[in-house]
């Protein structure tokens, strides 16, 4: 773990030199849980949201976009119940002062339980060989055993304090399990308590009554009030979706982690409107599409498992998690809800207004039921940077830092350099630059030895180095180095433009998906 944690620390410090991602308002020492995205960071982010976009509105006829405010009415926030249960129960250590959500001190007791168990199997797999039987073992050792019953009883009094906002209950199972403050080692713990997570400001001149809005939560509810809008005006007919880019605030008590958990972070959500009973079909289908998503990406199809849900929130009669496997353990990255027809039919009720769906084929009017696909922009953009950074040990003993990015998502897709900064040289690789600026994000680079200017674009990730040299003036041919393989090869200037593309465009990754 030790290991993984300076692993992190590098990545995070990587992300800052090169122009990723620098903390908030740094000059004035920072501002908890904000970042902003740097030269690099902004591109990378562009292409995960476009790879996204496309991927839902192209390939998809029944798919369409919209960009709702981040301001929407009051109400809208009380009847999806936000105002009222948007809440995390949090418990603070009085010696060192610092802050806790009482659920997650309880689910890392769990997680430590799991790992003791997990250890334990380990061992006996190794001790037994091939003729061990892992589910016989589970249930006859007895050391295993009692981890899992005792790991069994606390989850299952964990999920009924919880499902019973049970404040004093969960407080009580964090002193009988003895559970520390990480920072100051005592279990000197205040009671629990609510906190909502939304962000508050208002609206209009105090003088006329200034009226409290939200700063959204979530991109969904801009859908949700907007989707008799889009199937009257696209004439859509169910099952039919509408897929939001953009922010979401929320006023996380602990932030941690990066740009894990942030309090304005951005929201890639996509919801699918379905007759009442197909739901749990559609949430099938679109549980298998978005996995598929994630891997077409070669990030590691070992690095990304299901999470089901076993306590599903009142609205919800289906819930699952995408979890990658970041530095700090697997990790929700999206989420997959069938969210029931519980969100339309409560804005039919606070609003007024009918907003049932007439079905032409069923001759009937109903309120659709949701399949919701809902991802973090910045989580998805962690999981690539986390799973790219590499360090590699080279034959010449150096050591090179190098982001193995997704071809389509690099920022940087080719650099241009010419070998010495005299003889035409520039001027030729110019030429090149102004020749693929108009298709690939292409970096003119003439400073520093070759060798240096390699490293660079390895540590961006620039899938293509192309090196202008005193034979191109004679035969138009470069070198092109392919960064992963650091192999080199001798190819037309003519040629580049194809090589390229087959690589790096965002089109060869969507046709892994259709
Ligand atoms: P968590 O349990 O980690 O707080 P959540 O279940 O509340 O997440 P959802 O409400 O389902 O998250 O939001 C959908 C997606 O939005 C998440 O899968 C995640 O990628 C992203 N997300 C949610 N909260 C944050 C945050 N504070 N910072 C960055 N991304 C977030």
């Amino acid at each position: 773990m030790a290991q993984q944690d300076e692993v992190f620390k590098k990545i995070v410090s990587h992300a800052k030199e090169y122009g990723f991602v620098f903390p908030s308002s740094e000059i004035y020492d920072g501002l908890s849980a904000v970042y902003d995205y740097g030269q690099n960071g902004v591109e990378l982010k562009n292409n995960i949201k476009r790879y996204w976009w496309d991927s839902m509105t192209l390939l998809h006829e029944n798919i369409v976009g919209i960009d709702s405010a981040i301001f929407m009415h009051p109400t809208i926030w009380k009847a999806s119940g936000h105002v009222d249960a948007f809440n995390d129960p949090l418990i603070d250590n009085r010696d060192s002062k610092k802050r806790y959500r009482a659920d997650v001190l309880i689910e890392e007791e769990i997680a430590k339980m799991d790992d003791k168990i997990e250890k334990e199997v380990a061992k006996a797999r190794k001790r037994f060989g091939e003729s061990f039987d892992e589910a016989l073992f589970r249930q006859t050792n007895p050391r295993v055993a009692e981890h899992i019953a005792k790991r069994e009883a606390l989850h299952e009094r964990f999920s009924q304090a919880m499902n019973d906002n049970n404040l004093e209950e969960l407080r009580q199972i964090i002193i009988d399990q003895e559970i520390a403050c990480p920072i100051s080692g005592t279990r000197n713990w205040t009671e629990v308590r609510q906190f909502n997570l939304m962000f508050k400001t208002e609206m209009g001149s105090t003088a006329d009554g200034a009226m409290t809005v939200y700063l959204r939560p979530e991109t969904a509810q801009g859908i949700f009030v907007n989707y008799l809008n889009v199937q009257k005006t696209g004439r859509m007919r169910i099952p039919f979706g509408i897929a939001q880019i953009g922010k979401a605030f929320r006023n996380e008590i602990v932030a941690r982690q990066f740009i894990f958990r942030m309090r304005e972070f951005e929201q890639m959500e996509m919801q699918f409107f379905v007759r009442p009973g197909e739901e749990l079909k559609w949430f099938q289908q679109w549980k298998e599409w978005r996995l598929r998503w994630h891997k077409a990406l070669g990030l590691g199809d070992e690095k990304y498992r299901y999470h089901d849900h076993e306590k599903l929130a009142h609205y919800a009669n289906a819930a699952t998690d995408i979890e990658f496997q970041m530095p700090f353990g697997f990790k929700e990255v999206e989420g997959i809800h069938s969210r029931t027809n519980f969100d339309l039919s409560q804005h039919e009720k606070f609003s007024g207004k009918n907003i049932k769906y007439f079905d032409p084929e069923l001759n009937e009017s109903y309120v659709p039921y949701v399949i919701e696909t809902s991802i973090g922009v910045d989580r998805m953009f962690l999981s690539v940077l986390c799973s790219s950074y590499d360090e590699q040990k080279l034959e010449n003993g150096e050591t090179r830092v190098v982001l193995h990015l997704p071809a389509a998502l690099a920022p940087v897709k080719c650099a241009v350099m010419p070998l010495v900064r005299k003889d035409g040289l520039p001027e030729k690789a110019r030429e090149i630059v102004n020749d693929l600026k108009f298709d690939f994000a292409t970096h003119y680079d003439e400073k520093d030895s070759i060798g240096k200017r390699y490293r660079r674009q390895d540590a961006v990730g620039t899938p293509y180095c192309i090196t202008v040299d005193h034979q191109t003036l004679e035969d138009n041919t470069v070198t092109l180095r392919e960064r992963d393989s650091m192999e080199q090869c001798r190819v037309e200037i003519s040629e580049l433009h194809r090589l390229i593309h087959d690589k790096v465009s965002l089109n060869s990754l969507l046709r892994k998906l259709s």
